[in-house]
């Protein structure tokens, strides 16, 4: 039997006397759209660092394509590209060769890492900015680099954790252009939002999480149609 893209289970998280994450059961299907949406504080982006390995379980199991994260850590994270919230960029390179040296990490030869350095760059249309330094990109170029940056190594899963937040409506629709086409060539895409629209327009499915757990799963449109006044998706105004 072929192993989902993502699989938790009973999966724990305490920060001191905070439960980021209590028992958080979730399955992501490979080539699945898939949301997380829930009020701030939720415990979104501490399952995304679970995934990825920067935070480490108090309990329970989280794979992705079958791998154990913590003890199939190499494995699990060459299969990952991840956005994240908070960028954190060397700042001394241009940004092709940060991206270059991404791929390297991920055991890519230096030939190769150049060709996807480019066709990452190519791909969320910031070519033209290739021997600039991250810190002198616009907010919204910032955004389309942390993105190729999550390309480069051809990921089978990106996760992208709330990767329009604040952009205007023609970087979020370029955006959103980029990732539809990750996922109709076969990408697995996990997606956090405060953007109903981007839930709707973009996902097969959403979770709904509080308090460090799953309320609910549905289709976007089976729980926009049922009324959400139960439920606090912890929307953007
Ligand atoms: P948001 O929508 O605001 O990004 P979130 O759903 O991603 O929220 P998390 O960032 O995962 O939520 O936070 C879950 C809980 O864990 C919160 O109570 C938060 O304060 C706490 N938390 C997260 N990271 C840490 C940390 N490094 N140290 C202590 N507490 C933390």
């Amino acid at each position: 039997m072929t192993a989902p893209a993502i699989r938790a289970r009973n999966l724990r998280k305490n920060y001191g006397d905070v439960q980021a994450l209590d028992g958080l059961d979730l399955t992501v299907e490979r080539g699945e759209f898939f949301g997380l949406l829930g009020p701030n504080g939720a415990g979104k982006t501490t399952f995304i660092n679970t995934l990825v390995g920067l935070v480490h379980k108090d309990g329970g199991d989280a794979e992705v394509f079958g791998f154990d994260v913590e003890a199939d850590y190499r494995e699990a994270r060459d299969r990952i590209g991840l956005a994240p919230q908070e960028f954190n960029v060397d700042r001394f390179f241009p940004i092709i060769e940060v991206l270059e040296h991404k791929a390297g990490y991920h055991g890519i030869g230096s030939k190769e890492a150049r060709r996807r350095a480019e066709d990452a760059l190519k791909t969320v249309g910031i070519w033209d900015k290739r021997d600039t330094r991250f810190d002198w990109l616009s907010g919204g170029m910032k955004r389309r680099f942390v993105l190729a940056r999550a390309l480069v190594s051809n990921p089978d899963l990106l996760i992208l954790d709330e990767p329009t937040a604040g952009v205007d409506v023609q970087l979020r629709h370029d955006l959103w252009d980029i990732i539809n086409r990750m996922n109709d060539a076969g990408t697995t895409i996990l997606l956090t939002t405060h953007y109903i629209e981007e839930a709707e327009r973009l996902c097969d499915r959403v979770a709904i999480m509080d308090s460090g757990s799953k309320v609910e799963v549905a289709a976007p449109d089976d729980l926009m149609a049922r009324g959400t006044d139960t439920i606090d998706l912890g929307l953007a105004d």
